[in-house]
Formats: C-alpha cells, structure tokens, sequence
C-alpha cells in the first residue's frame, strides 16, 4: 500500500464526548486516497464534509480510529510535531481565503515558510516564482483588501503551494468567487493535479465544481453514502452522474 497517501482507518469523531450533548458527527469511516489523486467531498449541509476534512487533516483528531498522512499515523506524533508536518505536508485553500489584511499579499504567501528555515534569497526565490506562475507577481506588494477575489484566491493558493505540499486540502474553494474566477481555480487545481501530481481532498456543494475530479465520496449522517469515479467518462458525463447522486439524496431528504 506504499501509493497510499491517505489512509482513514473506522474513523469517529463524537462532539462533546462524555457530555449530554455528546453527538457523533462521523461514524466509522474507511476511506483511502492514492498519491495524485483528485477528490471531491460533497454532501448536504450538516452531514461531516467539514469534520471530516479537519480530521484528516490533522486541524483535528479523531475520537477513535487511526489517520495515516504518507505512512504516518497522527496520533503519534506530539502537538508540535503535528504542526510542523502540517506545514510540510498540506497546503490548505479556504473558501474565505483567509489571508490577513494587515499583511502585504507576499508576506500572505510566505507565511508557511516561518517555520521552514529557509535563507531569505530562496524565500524571495519561491515567492516569485509561484507568484508569477500565478499571475499575482504584480501584486506582491499590496493588500489583500487592495485585490480582487480572484486574485485572493491565487494567493491563498501560492501561499498553500510555497511549501510543495503532497495534498491540498481545499474546502469549498470558489465558495467566494464568481464563475470565471471558479473555473481558472479550477483549471489551476486540475494542472497542479494532473502534470505535478499534487493530490487534492476538495470539499463541494457544486456539481460542475465536482466535475473536476476524478473521485467523489457523498457523505450523508456521518457515513460516506455513495462513491463515484470519474474512471474513462468525459466530464460532461461524471457530471451528469453527479447531479444524479445529488438529485436522488435530495429526493430521499424530501421524502422523509
Ligand atoms: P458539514 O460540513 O457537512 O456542513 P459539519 O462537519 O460542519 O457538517 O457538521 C456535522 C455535524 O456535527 C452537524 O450536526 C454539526 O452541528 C455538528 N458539529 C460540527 N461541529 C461541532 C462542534 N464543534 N460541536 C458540536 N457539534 C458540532
């Protein structure tokens, strides 16, 4: 199982454990993702997606079960261990961008390099470079408040990219913008994906956002309800089948 980037092992996670409002938000879920694998979470509002990405993201822990992140189990590793392989392992895309705005967008970008011990001419280097892969060099020296969200967005995704990361974790990441700017983000995940072989774990409501990937998982009340791949079908195709998942889950919540 070398090729195993992620491994999930009956993962649970109980809100509130040992309390009255104890309430298990994911019940025992198996789920193994493949190094340059492209995946997409979708699921109604409420069902785990986020629970589930924190916790195989190491942003939490599960109650039981066992996360292995390339090969290593993350409970094994003490608070500040677990905070250096975050930054080291995963890059995260949000749907807010969260980029400060007291701070210019290059020091945005540069910011999981503070723990990286790096010299500040190969700092400067990076920069740039993923800067103008992205079309933002230009930028370098304004505020987040001073660009568009777009162009936030291609920050926040040098800034997820400056570490070389093996997975992106990226939850609901054109939640902000518009359709253009959702399918150039799109396009630049699908690249990273396919000629660098990052592996993405993206959480979305949106079936065409969806349509990128090339695996679905359909969480419903904790559990993965369906699965889907995307295998030798044309978008168009693994679209229509996943607007076909979301149509008959929705019929089953209206029916109940
Ligand atoms: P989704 O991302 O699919 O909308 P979440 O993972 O946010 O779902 O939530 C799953 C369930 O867990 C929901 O019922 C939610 O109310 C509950 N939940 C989420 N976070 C907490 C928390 N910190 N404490 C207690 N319950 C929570």
């Amino acid at each position: 199982m070398e090729d195993l980037i992620l491994n999930v092992k009956n993962l649970r996670k109980v809100y509130g454990y040992h309390t009255e409002q104890e309430f298990e938000a994911l019940h025992n879920i198996n789920f193994q993702v493949k190094k340059g694998e492209f995946i997409c979470i979708m699921g109604p509002s409420g069902s785990g997606k986020s629970t589930f990405i924190n916790n195989i993201s190491t942003i939490d822990l599960p109650t039981s079960g066992l996360v292995y992140i390339n090969g290593v189990e993350v409970r094994t590793m003490s608070a500040n261990e677990i905070g250096r392989f975050r930054y080291k392992n995963l890059g995260f895309i949000f749907q807010e961008f969260n980029l400060l705005d007291t701070h210019t967008m290059y020091e945005n970008i540069a910011m999981p390099l503070s723990l990286a011990k790096l010299k500040s001419n190969e700092i400067k280097e990076r920069i740039h470079n993923i800067a103008s892969q992205m079309n933002i060099e230009h930028l370098l020296k304004k505020y987040p408040y001073e660009c568009s969200g777009g162009q936030r967005q291609r920050a926040a995704i040098c800034r997820a990219l400056i570490n070389n990361p093996k997975i992106i974790i990226a939850d609901e990441p054109t939640g902000n913008l518009d359709s253009v700017n959702s399918s150039e983000l799109l396009k630049i995940l699908q690249t990273l994906n396919k000629e660098e072989g990052v592996t993405i774990i993206m959480v979305s409501h949106d079936p065409l956002i969806a349509s990128y990937s090339s695996r679905l998982i359909y969480i419903k009340d904790g559990n993965i309800e369906q699965k889907l791949e995307k295998k030798d079908l044309t978008q168009e195709e693994y679209f229509q089948k996943i607007v076909e998942i979301n149509s008959l889950e929705s019929k089953e919540i209206l029916s109940q």
